[in-house]
């Protein structure tokens, strides 16, 4: 391959890419690389090399990128979706529309891991918590979940945690969603857990169970009072759990009200579009004696060193990047945008006008159920919220025919009955359409109020949404400036570089970002038939061929809808692959220390025992280690786990060794694929030896962050594990990892337009851009810095390391002070103490410019200074910029008392004048937070001014 300035792929992928040609000159002198070829043949081994470009013919430029997108989107027929399943037609107010879901200072921020520049963010999730713990009726919600069916598998998994039951089986309400049963047989199976499905009423014998599932209102409609049923699994020491739909809420008796320990659910139907499956926000919620226990991010209320109220994260020793295998769970990303959305659409309607829509949405069910009946038809149940079944014996055929042509898509139930599934965007005409497909042609909408059908008992009398925030003036006017506010106090990708390392925190194109919005990606409901969504079908089939020919592999699965979800879909392809061969007994996992907190996590999950595997000097797996742990599990050995390039952000020379070890002794090698961005268009994984891969679409792949989700992870395979692929959640049956087959397919659009724009070349020169950019940033910051891990030549992958250690000895400076102190000039901290404690990873991606990554090493370099004036005494060790860090607004006023100027404080070197990032809040007290924990809306004269 040579490299030459003419390239095809400088004019498709000049937007992409950061530095212009001239700067990648000046950037290889300082590295003191020959050339960018030569730079990249010093830093990968040769032996994995790839010798030809990814072909993926002519790269599209952004015009003809989006009209590709549109006739793909084009060939996805838009009906009107009243299937129900869990997934709902409803209507994102077009102010958070534009405000939000296309507003680069929400969807391309991080994770709130760093609290100080997360408070906007950080509060909106609060709401989300706030609303579902109102809705519930419960005490402690989380800050989302993946999809319904997954927080459902979650909540199995806590029940059995808290019952701390030695009975194995698990109730399931054969009420219960499909693709959320399909889900959990296949969360149990591994664990050695049953799933016993049947009538609550009939079937649930409490004291063979450690839990049981509900689902409220059930698939087809009955609604039901669990609470005997739930006294009675207590009083045998077992745990309720009700999968509710959180707009029947509105309306209907909670299931904290019910005596429910945990209610799960889809926020779907809050403002965010069906998008063929997701992206959407579930919740979870719990009572308070069972929150330690809770899986997945809780937002909580804390101070600052002002004592000023402030939120981080809360309980974080319950994660996988803390407890590892033994964390409540393996989520890391989850669906955070997702879940502002449908926070925001809480504070947008206020509690009044949610119950107007739920009001409409139950008329809309009943009128429709009338006309029905005038027709002759029997509706089942007797009492509902916006779903009815209809008793059509051998017409059904005809009928579901006939309702298509009408333009509406009704759901098959067994062969000889129809549900139908009210929603937000139901309207007359809809509901005239479906009495047509029934043989109704003259019946009239009759717009007079009903006579209600929910069940009088269960009809809900609680108050929720009290909190001032959900009543909001409703202006719009305060409704957009209560979001730019919110947004104005993070800082996001569209503000400054976030170097974080492992996070791949790369450009979101907003060309590639437009087609997400288009209806016919975004409103279609995940069980169409299939000749509704054949351009999705072409989308995913070109992605996936793309995806085959970067990463080596045979065939991609799409349903994993985070990285962690494909580690575990992964895992449970060669855990599908043992057992076909009678090798069963294979479930020792060999996991790097070095490892991400997800993998042993995620082993954990498939029933896998981890087995950590040590790091030599140089940050590589120690190989004789390595390959003793192996042999002396040989017999047992199911798989490995490795990152490559690894999380130490070297190309290990010795990684085919490594695959050779682990299938000498029988067991798979699965490789994290989170790094890929250092590999794509060089090497191949599936061509160094791994049998499967996740790749985190939303790292290497552009799809945006969203504050921390949506994500996509899709797993590649080698051909001999494709059986043991996800299967369709749809059939109910063990095999499924997501809700939907496709997981989050409305973000698919983003991925395929970088590909496309980018083409195989343009891919290729991303790759050598980002290891050139690492190695630039690692050639400016040693000497005053030290590079913790190199590979051959003294190259670095993608990302680098900076060892601060050392500091804390010379002058008291942590690496949570350095942290906090980027902040200051305007920059989101790297990634901290991951994946070797007191240090900071780097990563800056090939879409950072030079320009900005010289401010960066500025203010790097700078703080360095900092820190010399502290070792030479020239600066107090407790009073200094390092420690007050971050310096906000506040610091300013009143009599300035600090042994360093105030310009030294707010403008150190890296951050601008004119447009200075400044932080709402100064250092946010974690331990205080946990120790006082506050997870909803504070009563507050601060949200006074937000108030009526
Ligand atoms: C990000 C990451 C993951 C997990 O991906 P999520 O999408 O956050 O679940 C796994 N491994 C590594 C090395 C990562 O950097």
């Amino acid at each position: 391959m040579k490299y030459d300035r003419h390239d095809p792929f400088d004019f498709a992928a000049r937007r992409h890419i950061g530095p212009k040609l001239s700067e990648i000159d000046q950037m290889l002198e300082t590295v003191g690389a020959k050339s960018l070829h030569a730079l990249i043949d010093e830093t990968l081994p040769p032996d994995i090399r790839q010798a030809e470009y990814i072909d993926f013919g002519v790269s599209l430029t952004e015009r003809r990128s989006l009209e590709k997108l549109r006739a793909t989107a084009d060939k996805n027929r838009l009906l009107v979706s009243l299937i129900g399943q869990g997934y709902h037609g409803t209507t994102m107010p077009p102010a958070i529309q534009r405000n939000i879901f296309e507003n680069p200072a929400w969807y391309t921020a991080y994770s709130p891991y760093q609290p100080e520049i997360s408070q906007g963010r950080l509060e909106a999730l609060l709401n989300f918590q706030t609303l579902v713990c109102d809705l519930t009726a419960l005490d402690v919600a989380n800050a989302s979940l993946l999809d319904e069916a997954t927080a459902a598998a979650e909540a199995m998994g806590m029940a059995k945690r808290v019952a701390k039951s030695d009975r194995n089986a698990f109730f399931v309400d054969r009420d219960c969603l499909p693709q959320t049963i399909a889900v959990l047989k296949t969360r149990a199976a591994p664990l050695g857990w049953e799933v016993v499905v049947g009538d609550p009423f009939q079937d649930l014998d409490p004291s063979t169970v450690f839990g049981a599932l509900f689902q409220y209102p059930g698939v087809n409609g009955a609604v039901h009072d669990f609470s005997d049923r739930i006294a009675a699994l207590h009083a045998a020491g077992a745990l309720g759990i009700v999968a509710a739909d959180p707009l029947a809420l509105i309306l209907l008796k909670a299931p904290g009200e019910m005596g429910a320990d945990i209610a799960v659910g889809s926020m779907q139907r809050y403002g965010v579009p069906m998008g063929y499956g997701g992206p959407h926000a579930a919740y979870m919620a719990t009572r308070d004696a069972h929150k330690r226990a809770l899986p997945g991010r809780i937002v909580g209320v804390s101070v600052d060193t002002r004592g000023n109220r402030s939120y981080r994260l809360a309980l974080q020793t319950r994660e996988q990047h803390i407890r590892r295998e033994k964390a409540t769970s393996n989520i890391c990303t989850s669906q955070v945008l997702l879940a502002v959305i449908a926070s925001m659409f809480a504070v947008y309607h206020g509690p009044a006008g949610l119950k107007a829509i739920a009001r409409r949405v139950h008329r809309d069910a009943v009128r429709l159920a009338e006309g029905l009946e005038t027709l002759g038809f029997t509706v089942e149940p007797a009492h509902f919220f916006d779903t009815i079944t209809v008793r059509v014996g051998p017409f059904q055929g005809v009928i579901l025919k006939s309702a298509v042509e009408n333009g509406v898509n009704l759901r098959k139930i067994g062969t000889d009955r129809i549900g139908i599934t009210v929603d937000q965007r139901t309207r007359p005409d809809i509901v005239q359409a479906v009495w047509r497909a029934f043989g109704g042609t003259d019946l009239a909408y009759d717009e007079a109020y009903p006579e209600p059908r929910l069940p009088a008992a269960l009809e809900r009398t609680s108050e929720y949404l009290t909190h001032p925030i959900f009543h909001m003036n409703r202006a719009e006017s305060e409704m957009t400036r209560y979001m730019r506010r919110l947004s104005d106090r993070d800082l996001a990708l569209d503000r400054a570089m976030i170097p974080l390392g492992s996070c791949t925190m790369k450009l979101n194109a907003t060309a590639e970002m437009l087609p997400v919005s288009w209806p016919e990606f975004s409103e279609l409901h995940p069980f169409v038939p299939e000749d509704q969504a054949l351009g999705y079908k072409e989308l995913i089939d070109d992605l996936s061929q793309k995806l085959c020919a970067i990463t080596g592999y045979d065939a991609i699965s799409m349903q994993p809808n985070s990285g962690a979800q494909g580690e575990y879909a992964g895992l449970l392809a060669i855990r599908g692959y043992h057992l076909s061969r009678g090798e069963g007994h294979r479930t020792v996992c060999l996991i790097p220390s070095s490892a991400h907190g997800t993998n042993p996590a995620s082993a954990q999950m498939c029933g896998m025992s981890v087995v950590v595997v040590g790091a030599d000097a140089h940050g590589n797996i120690d190989v004789e280690d390595f390959s003793r742990k192996a042999e002396q599990h040989a017999d047992k050995l199911a798989a490995c786990m490795i990152t490559y390039p690894s999380t130490h952000g070297v190309f290990e020379a010795r990684v085919r060794e490594l695959c050779d070890i682990v299938h000498r002794h029988g067991g798979q090698v699965y490789l994290d694929g989170a790094n890929l961005n250092a590999l794509v268009g060089l090497a191949r994984p599936g061509d160094i030896g791994a049998d499967v891969s996740h790749l985190n679409l939303h790292k290497t792949f552009c799809i945006p962050h969203g504050g921390g989700g949506p994500g996509m992870g899709p797993i590649g395979v080698k051909a001999h594990l494709i059986p043991f692929l996800p299967s369709d959640p749809r059939t109910g049956e063990a095999g499924a990892v997501s809700a939907a087959a496709f997981g989050s397919a409305s973000i698919l659009p983003i991925s395929w337009s970088y590909c496309l724009m980018m083409g195989g070349r343009g891919l290729t020169q991303a790759t050598r851009v980002a290891i050139l950019n690492a190695n630039y940033i690692a050639a400016r910051l040693s000497g005053a810095y030290s590079i913790l891990y190199a590979g051959r030549a003294g190259r670095v992958a993608h990302e680098c390391i900076v060892d601060v250690r050392p500091f804390q000895k010379s002058a008291g400076v942590t690496v949570e002070d350095i942290a906090k102190r980027l902040i200051d000039c305007g920059f989101h901290p790297p990634t901290m103490s991951w994946p070797v404690a007191g240090t900071l990873m780097i990563e800056p991606t090939e879409s950072e410019t030079k320009a900005e990554i010289d401010r960066f090493c500025d203010a790097m370099l700078a703080i360095r200074e900092e820190i010399r004036a502290i070792e030479e005494g020239r600066m107090d060790r407790a009073n200094n910029p390092l420690k007050n860090a971050p310096h906000t607004v506040q610091d300013l006023i009143g009599t300035w008392e600090r042994p360093y100027s105030r310009e030294a404080a707010c403008f150190p070197s890296g951050s601008l004048r004119m447009d200075k990032y400044w932080p709402p809040v100064n250092r946010v007290d974690n331990a205080y937070g946990d120790r006082n924990l506050v997870c909803s809306c504070p009563p507050t004269e601060a949200y006074g001014e937000a108030a009526e």
